[in-house]
């Protein structure tokens, strides 16, 4: 096969696009599918200030580099769980991949606010990734608010948000499918918060990751049992090897069609409350994050 772009040997075949690109030609592709992502979905500008969730994972560290190449303002913001050996080998990545970028990095330390990750994992009997992946969510966003960020952006890609659609279908969770996409408006306190990795799927990410020589492994979190939507990933690999696009197709006809209608019932849903103890939005009185740090405190 030939690069569709330059008409050298192809290294890199993308049958969803039916085309296949030289390593050179594949990093361009990469960046202009970024772009076009965040262009198409009016996620952001050049003007606005981005503040990018950064796991030390290949995905977050790939669209880091992505975004400082096409010339937006990108500051990184890393949590730090407390986890033996996996936090402290996902921060010290962080701060060397951000060093040697040259890109802006603020952390917090989620033990600082009483949340420590093993603490909670042992005295709150839930699946600890379910509870640690809201008391991220609820940084992440309460950081980026109250630092005055134009929008929050995370490394999510297209196979993750093909693979959580489809979940949040086989429930029919019409609350959930109201608020999935590429673009959550701010409202309230809820900052904006985008997906530029929403047009590329998880080897396109790791192609490009292996081009740019980001190939850090770090230490395993001693908790992970297994990823949530690993089956349903691999019941969507099949079905695209099947029918190349689908998962784009499924995706976009989702957001065309799809969502509009479950928002527009959304809004009838009650409003949302500030929490009496930390004033973010919540659907009861306290909100999920402080009720655990309260458990923990007793
Ligand atoms: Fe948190 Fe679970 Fe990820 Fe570990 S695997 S960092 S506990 S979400
Ligand atoms: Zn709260």
């Amino acid at each position: 096969m030939k690069c569709r772009r330059c008409k050298a040997q192809a290294q890199v075949a993308l049958p969803s696009h039916h085309t296949g690109f030289c390593a050179p030609c594949f990093e361009t592709y990469f960046l202009r599918q970024v772009e076009r992502g965040i262009h198409e979905h009016r996620q952001f500008t050049r003007e606005d200030s981005v503040l990018l969730a950064v796991s030390g994972g290949k995905d977050s560290l790939g669209l880091l580099l992505a975004l400082k190449e096409l010339g937006f303002k990108v500051t990184a913001l890393h949590i730090d769980l407390a986890i033996p050996v996996s936090s402290e080998s996902a921060r010290s990545t962080v701060e060397a991949y951000c060093a040697a970028h040259g890109v802006e990095l603020r952390v917090i330390e989620t033990a600082r606010d009483g949340l420590a990750i093993p603490d909670v994992k042992a005295r709150v009997k839930r699946p600890i990734c379910s509870v640690c992946g809201k008391i991220k969510r609820h940084w992440f966003n309460r950081y980026a608010y109250e630092q005055g960020f134009d929008v929050l952006a995370t490394g999510h890609n297209l196979d993750d948000e093909v693979a959580r659609l489809f979940a949040n279908t086989l429930r029919w969770d019409q609350a959930y499918l109201a608020g999935q996409g590429p673009v959550n408006e701010a409202s309230g306190r809820f900052v904006r918060k985008v997906k530029p990795l929403c047009r590329l799927t998880e080897y396109e990410t790791a192609v490009w990751c292996f081009l740019k020589g980001i190939e850090h492994v770090l230490a395993p979190c001693p908790y992970s049992g297994g990823a949530s939507f690993t089956g349903h990933k691999r019941l969507l690999a099949d079905l695209e090897e099947r029918s190349p696009g689908m998962k784009m197709q499924f995706y976009e006809h989702f957001l065309r069609s799809g969502r509009p209608a479950f928002k527009a019932q959304a809004q009838d849903a009650p409003p949302l409350n500030a929490c009496t103890g930390c004033g973010y939005p919540t659907s009861q009185d306290v909100c999920g994050v402080c009720r655990i740090r309260e458990r923990l405190e007793a």
